[in-house]
């Protein structure tokens, strides 16, 4: 069997928020038959040169170092099999090298219902239960029923249920144990019901009933919601093929209600959504914007002039996981010193 092992793998164009990166080693990996042996051989070489194992999808949601002192898998299975068909449901096994929003779109067109609400997140199937993606009022978890992985220590392929996952906010097995497991397929459960669509988030009820009137519906189809999230996330986020940056840059923070009142009587238009009776989340970016720094930074690293829990660079190419470092920091101790509130990083920091 041959591998198309690559020594010395630039990276500065595989990662969304255009920093520069070299990897020592890099190994595509497209043949769901030779997964295993695959692995195998990448973990022989990585041990034979003390390397770790690092995946490496789309590359939106990391902060890579100049020296990725790696082996580095790069997930490309492709591919989309119905398990299981009735006149409500499907499951549908993906495999981790689908383009994220591509799927969405073949869901849509086959009627297949349920995702539209996370249009338009960079990157592959493969990373979506990583950190549960989330947006406009659903996350991914609602619609997995189980992720097929590789245990990376052993070559053997594992099945966890939905459960099996600990998903929560930004949130999973997977992220508690990083590069343990290589995730070949997610298996999903999506519906068939044109009326079952959420729109309770933000202004999402009001541009999906304009795209519904727009198609002559009474109400939005799954089609007006998928179509109202593209305009707002173009509206409001930048694109990194245009603009670099990796989304969300902090998670919002969830604080304890008796925190939540002491700070509303200080900051009286503080927006909050609460989580229960006992916690409340707060918007990250309204946070950075109060504390001045809205569309503000360390160069060539700024939060987007338009949406200020973005960092972007400004420096396409030549910018460093120190840049991110030094406005990383700055941004967390104004809001700090604002708030008293710590910000946490979404993205994964990778050494
Ligand atoms: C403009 C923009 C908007 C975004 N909006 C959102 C949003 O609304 N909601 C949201 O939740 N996220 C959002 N993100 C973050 C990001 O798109 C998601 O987290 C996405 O799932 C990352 O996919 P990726 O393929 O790029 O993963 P990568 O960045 O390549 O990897 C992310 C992490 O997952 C691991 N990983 C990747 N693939 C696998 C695999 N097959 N097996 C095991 N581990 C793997 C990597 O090791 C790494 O730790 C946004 C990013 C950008 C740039």
């Amino acid at each position: 069997m041959t591998h198309r092992l690559i020594l010395d793998y630039d990276l500065s164009h595989h990662n969304t928020m255009a920093l520069s990166c070299m990897a020592r080693y890099a190994l595509p990996l497209d043949d769901a038959k030779t997964l295993c042996d695959d692995i195998i051989f990448a973990n022989n070489v990585a041990k034979e040169h003390g390397l770790p194992l690092f995946v490496l999808s789309g590359g939106s949601n990391v902060i890579l170092p100049s020296k990725l002192h790696a082996m580095v898998l790069l997930p490309k299975l492709i591919g989309i099999d119905i398990i299981n068909e009735n006149d409500n449901d499907i499951t549908v096994q993906v495999a981790c090298g689908e383009h994220w929003h591509t799927f969405i779109q073949t869901c849509l067109n086959r009627g297949w219902y349920g995702l539209e609400n996370l249009a338009l997140i960079p990157g592959l199937v493969g990373a979506c239960p990583i950190q549960n993606i989330g947006a406009y009022g659903i996350q991914v978890s609602d619609f997995i029923e189980k992720v097929i992985a590789i245990d990376l220590t052993s070559g053997k392929q594992c099945t966890f249920d939905n459960t099996d996952c600990h998903f929560d906010y930004r949130h999973s097995i997977f992220k508690d144990n990083p590069n343990r497991y290589l995730i070949s397929h997610v298996i999903f459960k999506l519906h068939k019901n044109t009326d079952k669509v959420i729109t309770n988030y933000g202004d999402l009820a009001q541009v999906a009933q304009h795209f519904a009137n727009q198609n002559a519906r009474p109400t939005p189809h799954p089609i007006d919601v998928f179509n109202a999230v593209v305009q707002i996330r173009q509206a409001k986020l930048p694109d990194p093929t245009v603009l670099a940056n990796c989304g969300s840059f902090f998670q919002n923070p969830i604080i304890p209600m008796q925190d939540f009142i002491h700070l509303k009587e200080k900051f009286a238009d503080l927006p909050s959504y609460p989580v229960n009776d006992d916690l409340v989340k707060l918007p990250a970016g309204w946070l950075i914007d109060k504390a001045g720094l809205k569309g503000k930074g360390i160069f060539p690293i700024l939060t987007h002039q338009n949406q200020a829990l973005v960092l972007t660079n400004h420096a396409p190419y030549v910018a460093t996981q120190q840049d991110i470092k030094t406005a990383q920091d700055f941004i967390i101790m104004a809001v700090h010193d604002k708030f008293g509130i710590n910000l946490v990083r979404e993205p994964v920091w990778v050494d």
